[in-house]
């Protein structure tokens, strides 16, 4: 039986991890469950998450993290398969999505390359209307949270997607927890945007899009049936798992949904089951 465990709001919030989380992990792998983390952050790789797992005191490994920078690389490179030279990727993001990319062996160009952190200059306007300072070879622009994110960036984006490139996001959640409040998340400030500018959808390859839950099916085999995806929001997390028709849905009340969410009426997604925090699974026979 496969746990897709959600982080943030789940196993930790920031960096405190929620009391009995390790030893819950522990119970789990102990009666033979296996283990997935599905996070959407996509600011960071699976061994940059890995590094997180360790500083935290929480043993696992590279191969059970599945975060939506990952998810993206993998749909590029194993799915879309572009046909080389235009496979090039346009980057709005991290280093977390450049180094999976890099993972899968994926060209691509933007991300953190400090040459487009500043204002258009009058040839800037003037070479991306007329496609002279675009890379013929970009047929992809992959969309995700980009912290220095700026008018130049949009405008390269737009003008690929405008020339044809497939419309890619790593997810796009409105809005990310922190501190105990919401910060502008990865649909927000760029996938949304140019969603906004081109009147076309990407394809979003986290939480709640199916696309993720097919990869993860891909890369473990799990059965659907019996798997259980807990997480804390009920758009994303919980939304995915009944869309996908796990076997379970379980809600945790560490993070941003509350009981009341899923009560109301016009509730986005309502879980099989819920409990106050992961560590209450220790008291549940599993
Ligand atoms: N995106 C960013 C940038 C985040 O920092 C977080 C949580 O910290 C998330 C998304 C949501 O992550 P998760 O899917 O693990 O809740
Ligand atoms: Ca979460």
């Amino acid at each position: 039986m496969f746990f897709l465990l959600d982080c943030d709001g789940v196993i930790w919030t920031g960096d405190h991890v929620f009391e009995g989380v390790p030893e819950t992990l522990e119970l789990l792998r102990s009666r033979g469950k296996k283990v997935v983390f599905v996070t959407n952050n996509s600011t960071k790789s699976r061994e940059e998450y890995l590094k997180k797992f360790t500083t935290l005191g929480i043993p696992s490994n590279v191969e059970e993290i599945f975060g939506s920078a990952y998810s993206s690389a993998i749909y590029i490179s194993r799915i879309l398969e572009l046909p080389a030279p235009k496979n090039k990727v346009f980057v709005l993001g991290e280093a977390g999505i450049e180094n999976e990319l890099r993972s899968e062996n994926i060209p691509f160009i933007g991300g953190t390359d400090p040459a487009l952190r500043r204002d258009m200059t009058p040839e800037d306007w003037k070479g991306l209307a007329d496609g002279s300072l675009l890379d013929p070879d970009v047929g992809c622009v992959l969309a995700g949270l980009d912290f220095h994110i700026n008018y130049l960036k949009l405008a390269h984006a737009l003008q690929y997607l405008r020339r044809g490139a497939v419309f890619l996001a790593t997810n796009i959640d409105s809005t990310f927890p922190m501190n105990h409040n919401f910060f502008p998340g990865a649909g927000s400030v760029g996938a949304m945007p140019l969603a906004f500018m081109t009147g076309t959808q990407p394809l979003a390859l986290g939480k709640p899009s199916q696309a993720m839950l097919d990869a993860i099916e891909g890369k473990f085999q799990l059965d659907r049936a019996r798997t259980c995806m807990v997480g804390d929001r009920l758009n994303t997390d919980i939304k995915f798992g009944v869309e996908g028709k796990l076997g379970g849905t379980l809600a945790v009340l560490t993070g941003v949904s509350k009981r009341a969410d899923w009560e109301a009426r016009d509730a986005v997604a309502v879980p099989a089951f819920y409990v106050d925090k992961l560590s209450d699974l220790g008291a549940v026979a599993l």
